[in-house]
């Protein structure tokens, strides 16, 4: 049961409308790292879930989400309002103020409608929750980059506060992740083809411009086995026998 309450889980302040930003902030409320792609990926495995514990967590992370989904929103909306009335304005965001006189809509930056493709979820727990450290990872990562392009204090603000949240949601996915006790290794069911799996394929290979060879716990120890270019295999062993 969802219920909402009048007020922002974080005061939105703006000093001075920034359309051109207003667009960028998009990408926090309709894109791919996005809020409402974060609310729904988190809600809609909360409700596959069927371990309690880590059902409760799923909800009370989406369920934030949707607040995170409000304050970008309002942000957003603040940035992109003068695209309604000023031509100059609407050269920034045609798409909202044409088509949405100057409110928000669930778009990407770029203008791309907000998609379920967007959403990863397995109905496999421990695989979700690896995706939700990544997911809040990503959204992280955007947060700062917009902090960093505006110099408005109270976005500024808004926008830390919302990517500190994710750093909590990547703790306390990553814990939940943990506590589960699996082998990081050990996804579903079916093992891996003993073998093969602890083959690592050298398929680029040589020295050039574009880079050179390496080697690292990657691709040795650690029960790898190097395997010399698969490809010129066969090349290699008709040399090799006249
Ligand atoms: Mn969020
Ligand atoms: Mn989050």
């Amino acid at each position: 049961m969802y219920h909402h309450v009048k007020k922002l889980m974080y005061t939105v302040r703006v000093g001075e409308a920034d359309p051109k930003f207003g667009r960028m902030l998009l990408e926090q409320f309709g894109g791919a790292n996005g809020e409402l792609a974060a609310a729904m990926q988190y809600s809609i495995q909360g409700l596959n879930c069927e371990d309690p514990a880590r059902k409760d967590l799923l909800m009370d992370i989406g369920t934030e989400e949707l607040s995170h989904l409000e304050v970008i929103g309002s942000l957003a909306r603040l940035h992109l309002k003068p695209t309604k009335a000023s031509r100059e304005a609407a050269d920034a965001d045609p798409l909202v103020a044409i088509c949405g006189g100057g409110g928000v809509g669930l778009f990407n930056s770029q203008g791309n409608p907000w998609t379920a493709d967007y959403l990863k979820i397995t109905g496999e727990l421990d695989v979700d929750l690896r995706s939700n450290i990544a997911a809040e990872a990503r959204a992280k990562i955007v947060y700062e980059r917009l902090i960093d392009f505006t110099n408005d204090s109270g976005t500024k603000d808004a926008l830390q506060f919302l990517m500190t949240r994710e750093i909590t949601h990547m703790k306390a996915f990553m814990l939940a992740l943990q506590s589960m006790g699996k082998d990081p290794l050990k996804i579903g069911e079916i093992p891996p083809t003993p073998g093969l799996v602890d083959q690592f394929f050298n398929d680029s290979t040589g020295e050039g411009d574009a880079g050179k060879e390496f080697r690292g716990p990657w691709n040795e120890g650690n029960g790898f086995q190097f395997v010399e270019a698969p490809a010129f295999k066969e090349l290699r062993d008709r040399s090799g026998s006249r």
